[in-house]
């Protein structure tokens, strides 16, 4: 079989550094600096019977600031588009704070029918590990995910996690 899975979020929560470390490959430049993705990047990683195409998808965010910008118009189109036929949607944030791009991002959600797997990221950085699960349960019940998933894309722990979720929601 074949699937089609997006990772969307806000600038900067690391949807480059988890859509490379699925692919262990370098296939999307990360940084510190927020947008250096200005297309879509995509790849494919083949698993026994199962292919699996995944779109870092830039843009998406951007609603909430330079709305007129052509480009951004652009590519928030190409971003809303892309979300129309995945098989799977990978909605990633950062392990300590909610922002408002975090809710504009969730609201681009809002329509896809497609199951919404939340992974949380950096949580190597969290100094406070017993903090994490009641904040889960507070961004959790923003909508039904199908799945609840902490990760550090940079380290590459419970990626493998993340990936089985994936497949099992193909
Ligand atoms: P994007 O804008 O969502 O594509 O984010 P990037 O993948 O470019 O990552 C933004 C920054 O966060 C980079 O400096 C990454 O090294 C860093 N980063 C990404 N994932 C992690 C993680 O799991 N832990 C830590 N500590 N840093 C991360
Ligand atoms: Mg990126």
């Amino acid at each position: 079989s074949c699937g089609f899975v997006a990772i969307v979020g806000r600038p900067n929560v690391g949807k480059s550094t988890l859509m490379n470390r699925i692919l262990g490959q370098k296939i999307s430049i990360t940084s510190r600096r927020p947008q250096t993705t200005r297309h879509q990047v995509m790849g494919i990683k083949t698993e026994d019977d199962t292919q699996f195409i995944y779109v870092d998808t830039p843009g998406i965010h951007i609603m909430a600031k330079d709305r007129n910008k052509a480009i951004n118009r652009f590519m928030n189109q190409a971003a809303v588009q892309a979300l129309r036929d995945v098989d799977c949607v990978v909605f990633l944030i950062d392990r300590t704070r909610w922002s408002e791009e975090d809710q504009v991002v969730l609201q681009r959600l809002e329509h896809v029918k497609a199951p919404v797997i939340l992974a949380v990221n950096k949580v190597d950085r969290l100094t406070d590990k017993a903090s994490l699960l009641p904040w889960l349960a507070e961004v959790g019940a923003r909508r039904e995910f199908a799945a609840v998933v902490p990760i550090s894309a940079k380290h590459g722990t419970n990626v493998p996690e993340l990936e089985a979720e994936i497949a099992g929601h193909l």
